[in-house]
């Protein structure tokens, strides 16, 4: 298991990059722990597969080192790294049975045998593939190619790291979510360190400790599920994570209150937005509600109301802006004065599209703020 240390790196497939847009990957500079679960998560063509297939040697980076554990690895292959990698389709050998396919990585590497065939059996039991253990692999469904081609990742105990590409891409949805469990089962056994690659939110939350948030060749956000859902690095997360993503406002700040289209929209910071910046709020559809009688809100009409499975989602406009509202289960939707109320501590401000943080409402009004 290693620490991973991403310096100054970046990558353009084409010689001689000039602007930002001929790079697949911009500068990026990144430690990333040892023994840590992360997920890659981006929209396609974001760089996932590019910065995997650095890290793991198969592509040289065109600037910039990486270190392993403070080694640096930029020049060395796939082997000299140790590293597993577990790609989108099985790489497995056909004619050879699963026992024996488990078996190849760990022989290959001079393994004692009573060693292996102990990891083998763990391994077999693990996958839910004991029962198949001596039928040759050809005869397999894709979703048991692939748990074999899991399993030659896994079975390595001494790796510096096991890189996952879409792995569960031809893997049936029910079994998806077994093996997505069981990723994290036999990462908190190990303690690997994992990187696992996908576009799809929902895996790269249930799987990792910290999802790495990809966009446009750039990371935008390193965080915990909770901190990509609750303070969103960037416009992009709080879009692309939530279903609906956030909501998403042009406004002007004035300290510690939010403008839009004239209303005022209390904050639980004070904000000194750079000048000239582009200002946004953000408040994901969850944390919306419709205002009390009694209360002060934000007047919008309503568009429409949808069943989304266990939720209803209000769709409703403020001046020619359209914004989501996810309402809990049994609540009414006002007849009249509607109005909306945003919570003040999970509303976020963006500058050109990057959060700001804010003070404390309370140190800025006594003057102590730096
Ligand atoms: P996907 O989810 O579709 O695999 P990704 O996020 O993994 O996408 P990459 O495959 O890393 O993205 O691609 C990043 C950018 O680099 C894209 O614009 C892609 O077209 C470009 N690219 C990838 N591989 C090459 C290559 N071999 N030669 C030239 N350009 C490439």
């Amino acid at each position: 298991m290693a620490q991973i240390k991403l310096d100054e790196l970046a990558h353009a497939y084409y010689p001689n990059p000039t602007t930002p847009a001929d790079y697949a990957l911009k500068p990026m500079d990144y430690l990333w722990d040892d023994g840590g679960a992360y997920a890659l998560l981006g929209p396609s063509g974001c760089g996932k597969t590019t910065l995997l297939n650095i890290i793991s040697g198969l592509l040289k980076p065109s600037a910039g080192r990486i270190q392993f554990d403070g080694t640096d690895v930029t020049g060395m292959s796939p082997e000299q790294r140790n590293i597993a990698q577990v790609f989108q389709f099985p790489v497995i050998y056909d004619t050879m049975t699963v026992a024996q396919n488990l078996a190849f990585p760990l022989l290959n590497r001079g393994v004692d045998k009573s060693e292996v065939d102990k990891r083998v059996i763990d391994m077999l039991e693990t996958l839910d593939l004991s029962a198949k253990a001596n039928r040759r692999a050809q005869g397999l469904t894709a979703d048991e190619k692939q748990k074999i081609s899991l399993g030659r990742g896994l079975v390595r105990y001494d790796v510096n790291a096991i890189l996952f590409d879409e792995p569960l891409t031809v893997i049936d949805p029910q079994m998806k979510w077994q093996l997505r469990t069981k990723l994290k089962e036999l990462h908190q056994r190990f303690e690997h360190t994992m990187i696992y690659v996908t576009h799809d939110q929902t895996e790269a939350l249930t799987f990792a400790d910290k999802v790495v948030v990809m966009y446009e060749g750039e990371v935008v956000q390193i965080g915990t599920p909770e901190e990509l859902f609750e303070r969103p690095g960037h416009t992009f997360v709080g879009y692309f994570i939530g279903s609906p993503g956030m909501n998403i406002l042009p406004c002007n700040i004035e300290g510690n209150a939010a403008i839009v289209e004239g209303h005022r929209i209390p904050l639980a910071s004070h904000y000194t937005p750079p000048q000239n910046a582009k200002l946004e709020l953000g408040v994901r559809p969850e944390f919306v509600r419709f205002a009390a009688s009694t209360e002060y809100g934000v007047p919008v009409s309503i568009d429409s109301v949808d069943n989304v499975g266990r939720h209803r989602i209000a769709k409703v406009r403020l001046a020619e802006h359209s914004l989501n509202i996810l309402l809990t289960e049994g609540q009414e939707i006002p007849g009249y004065n509607i109005s909306i109320v945003c919570d003040p501590v999970l509303s976020s401000v963006y500058a050109n599209d990057h959060r700001l943080e804010g003070e404390p409402v309370n140190r800025h009004q006594s003057g102590t703020a730096i």
